[in-house]
């Protein structure tokens, strides 16, 4: 069966794979080459431990720190918050207790099968040298918020079968011995995988595709019409139809599914990156949680990422927490020299309720959703690339797809 899958990052290529796999013959159709976007410039890690998806802050003092620039966790312009008015307040709704937790128990049945779903994979792509296996840390500059988070990651480690080890101070000071001043503790989750560099597993990915007989294709999604009872889109190598067509654009998925006529509630979480090459290197990736930045070993250097802004998509860059996370990271140890002239800037595509877009698009015959992964889109894609390749096929889905259906917001 012919299938075409717009869109090359993690959730594309992962897509396109599965669908191979089980005997499609499937064009992947991007205007760039695959995981150029924001499947590059992430931190890299395939969080396995991230099984409560980043909910709205409800607390006033969290929001006060936010609103007054005191939190480096996130940064707004105030033209977006008012158009994505909207979208924030479904967000905020869905936070509140009594309906967070069926979607976290719904995230959670994703998360957990996200090593098996990656290992088979970068088994299969040869690349197994760009993943580091021993997991990532929380670090905690002050006591009482380090006590409070040690609970609490004992309590999710318990609940949810994973690995955590808490450091105290020394402890902490030997495991990652360049850090220069002492803090209070970290939370080491154990299960994750750290990936060297992001772009280049969606690459690998994106190779093995093609060593099964999978067609790459440059051109714009944008211009998808559906033909007779298919799709088709027109590519530099000519048109492409098909019977199926999956939309897998991150944050670029929302300009298509609304030209289709979808009113899904779909913003984005702008992130910057930056490396900076030639001083010590951690072990592992570090999140400087008080000071809201990533700290990722990275194959050009050390990946400064930062949390979350709320910006219109194309709005211009403001890398303000960028340079806070810089600042605070001299503190902790001498960076190296920044590696590019301007920072990286991306997008994590969100849905209001935190749970990403999949499974057949409700009015449109052959046309299929798998977009909205938010935070964890590079640990999710070969997940979410099963599942929705299981849905098309027509097979038993090894996930219940309900939660995840577009019929949701509809
Ligand atoms: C700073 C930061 C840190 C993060 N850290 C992590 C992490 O550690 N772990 C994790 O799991 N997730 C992380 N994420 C989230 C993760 O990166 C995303 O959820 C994931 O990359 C989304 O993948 P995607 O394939 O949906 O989107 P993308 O990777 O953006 O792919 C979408 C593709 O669509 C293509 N496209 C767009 N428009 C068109 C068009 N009109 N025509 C043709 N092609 C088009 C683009 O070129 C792109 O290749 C992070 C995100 C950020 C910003």
């Amino acid at each position: 069966m012919e299938t075409i899958v717009l869109g090359a990052g993690m959730v594309g290529v992962s897509t396109a794979l599965a669908l191979q796999q089980r005997g499609h013959a499937v064009t992947l159709v991007d205007r760039k080459p695959p995981g150029q976007e924001t499947s590059y410039g992430n931190a890299g890690i395939i969080q396995r431990e991230a099984v409560q998806p980043y909910a709205f802050p409800r607390s006033i003092a969290t929001l006060a720190r936010i609103a007054t620039g005191l939190s480096n966790d996130a940064h707004y312009h105030w033209g977006a918050l008012l158009r994505l008015a909207p979208q924030l307040l479904g967000y905020w709704a869905a936070s509140a207790p009594a309906r967070y937790a069926p979607i976290a128990q719904a995230y959670s049945r994703l998360i957990a099968h996200c090593l098996t779903e990656h290992g088979g994979w970068i088994e299969a792509a040869g690349a197994a040298d760009l993943v580091h296996r021993q997991g990532w840390m929380q670090l905690y500059r002050s006591a009482p918020v380090f006590d409070a988070a040690a609970t609490q990651a004992r309590t999710t480690a318990a609940t949810h079968g994973l690995a955590c080890q808490v450091l105290d101070t020394a402890a902490l000071a030997a495991a990652q011995p360049v850090l220069q001043m002492p803090l209070a503790g970290a939370v080491h989750w154990q299960d994750p995988w750290s990936v060297r560099d992001p772009g280049e597993l969606v690459a690998r990915y994106a190779r093995l595709f093609v060593q099964r007989g999978g067609q790459l294709a440059t051109g714009d999604a944008m211009a998808l019409r559906q033909e007779g009872s298919g799709w088709a889109v027109p590519t530099s190598a000519g048109p492409v139809t098909a019977q199926h067509a999956i939309i897998a654009l991150g944050p670029w998925a929302g300009a298509l599914t609304t030209r289709l006529g979808y009113r899904l509630p779909l913003f984005s979480k702008r992130g910057y990156h930056r490396h900076f090459a030639g001083g010590p290197m951690l072990t592992m990736p570090a999140l400087d949680i008080e000071r809201g930045v990533m700290l990722a070993p990275m194959a050009r250097g050390l990946r400064l990422t930062t949390g979350a802004e709320f910006a219109l998509l194309d709005a211009p860059a403001t890398p303000v927490q960028l340079r806070r996370a810089e600042q605070s990271t001299r503190e902790l140890l001498p960076l190296g020299q920044p590696v590019e002239a301007t920072p990286w800037l991306g997008a994590r595509p969100c849905t209001a309720d935190m749970l990403p877009v999949l499974g057949k698009a409700p009015r449109h015959a052959g046309l299929w959703f798998n977009f909205g992964h938010a935070h964890q889109g590079f640990t999710l894609g070969p997940v979410t690339g099963r599942l929705v390749a299981e849905l098309v096929s027509g097979e038993a889905p090894f996930v219940d797809p309900a939660p995840y259906l577009a019929q949701r917001f509809l």
